[in-house]
């Protein structure tokens, strides 16, 4: 078994091709993997499987991932699960307006699969490391109050 067999990833994409190029890819990693296809269904799958990390594309159907990820962050449940919002659109202003709606991170379609797997390894440590913190924080507490 794979380290990284129990890290759960949610990919909220509508397209195919991106499905099962970036789905198999991370499978190959050993990341167990659900797939949603629109806004709605990220949301629905998310409380499902509590994943981990959620990968985002923005423009969807039904609801996009704006949208879906704003619903998410208003959740306590996932105010600090890692969002990387996908996004074909090049304009300007396009990472702002994901970032404000709650994404952790950004990464741009065609999406490179090397600088995904790095964001996704990145992000997930960070998560480790707030766990850790918050821990240290506590039993310091702890040994203060004793
Ligand atoms: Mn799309």
């Amino acid at each position: 078994m794979q380290p990284q067999a129990l890290v759960k990833i949610l990919l909220a994409e509508d397209t195919e091709t991106n499905i099962m190029v970036v789905g198999d890819y991370l499978e190959s990693l050993g990341y167990a993997l659900t797939i949603a296809m629109n806004g709605r269904e990220a949301l629905e799958k998310a409380m499902e499987t509590q994943p981990d990390i959620i990968l985002m594309d923005i423009q969807m159907p039904v609801m996009d991932g704006l949208e879906a990820t704003r619903q998410l962050r208003a959740d306590p449940h996932f105010a600090d699960v890692p969002i990387i919002a996908l996004t074909a659109l090049a304009m300007n202003g396009d990472r702002e307006r994901c970032l404000e709606a709650g994404a952790t991170d950004y990464i741009s379609k065609p999406v490179s699969l090397k600088k995904l797997k790095e964001m996704i390894e990145r992000l997930l440590n960070g998560t480790k490391q707030k766990q850790t913190e918050t821990m240290r924080f506590l039993s310091a507490q702890f040994l203060d109050g004793d």
